[in-house]
């Protein structure tokens, strides 16, 4: 375990970043798993501003996705949600997300989260160099998605051993996409998502298509 300076354990730190459109229960499970195989002190969630990879794709206003991710970790104690990407101006990328923690944070250990999907185009990130610099990289294993480091090969070598670690975590086949195409066609999402995110979904009326366009002519 890393000693700070003054031979005090250093806090580690979560980072679990997503577009949580909407935030559901895979997240919340891989951010618990995670906290608790790596004894983190607090897992901050960080819904992004404007995702670069979901560019020209319809995502929901930053604002509610923010909201929807304080509704679903407001009660564990260790759960925490960061305004830092939703309240930069640009599109988000991991690298700002970290170098932010990391200046309000500058003593603590950093553990980024992702799923094995996020995992694979991890050499698509900016500047990943710099990102193992800032944070420890834990990948999660998904269903649909194989979890390993092969598209690392090659640049691993150079890293520290306990930079990128690969966990099982329980399967649960849930994805954002998934939950929206439901609410968009009146289907439940209930139990997918916590229940306060379902209620806020239906209060914004998220997701459903303008009157003419509803796919089931209801
Ligand atoms: P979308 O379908 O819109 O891409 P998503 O369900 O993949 O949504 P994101 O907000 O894109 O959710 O994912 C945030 C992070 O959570 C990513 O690292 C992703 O791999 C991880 N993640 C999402 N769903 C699961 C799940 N069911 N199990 C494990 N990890 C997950
Ligand atoms: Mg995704």
């Amino acid at each position: 375990m890393e000693q700070g300076a003054t031979g005090a354990r250093r806090r580690r730190l979560g980072v679990m970043g997503g577009t949580f459109d909407p935030i559901h229960h895979g997240h919340l499970v891989a951010a618990s798993e995670v906290a608790d195989r790596f004894s983190l002190d607090e897992v901050v969630f960080v819904p992004t501003g404007r995702p670069w990879q979901k560019q020209g794709k319809g995502v929901s206003p930053a604002e509610d996705r923010y909201l929807m991710t304080v509704i679903a970790t407001a009660s564990n104690p260790r759960f925490s949600v960061s305004r830092v990407d939703v309240d930069r101006e640009k599109v988000t990328y991991t690298v700002d997300t970290l170098r932010d923690l990391r200046s309000y944070h500058p003593n603590a250990e950093l553990y980024f989260i992702t799923g094995a999907d996020a995992l694979a185009s991890i050499l698509s990130w900016q500047d990943w160099e710099e990102l193992f610099s800032l944070a420890k990289f834990v990948g999660v294993s998904r269903p649909g998605f194989d979890l390993n480091t092969e598209h690392l090969a090659g640049h691993l070598d150079a890293l520290p051993e306990d930079a990128v670690t690969l966990i099982e975590i329980p399967a649960l086949a849930i994805s954002s996409t998934e939950c929206r195409r439901r609410a968009s066609r009146h289907r439940p999402v209930w139990y997918l998502v916590p229940d306060g995110v379902v209620q806020y979904i239906s209060k914004r009326n998220l997701y459903r298509p303008p009157d003419s366009e509803r796919l089931d002519g209801a």
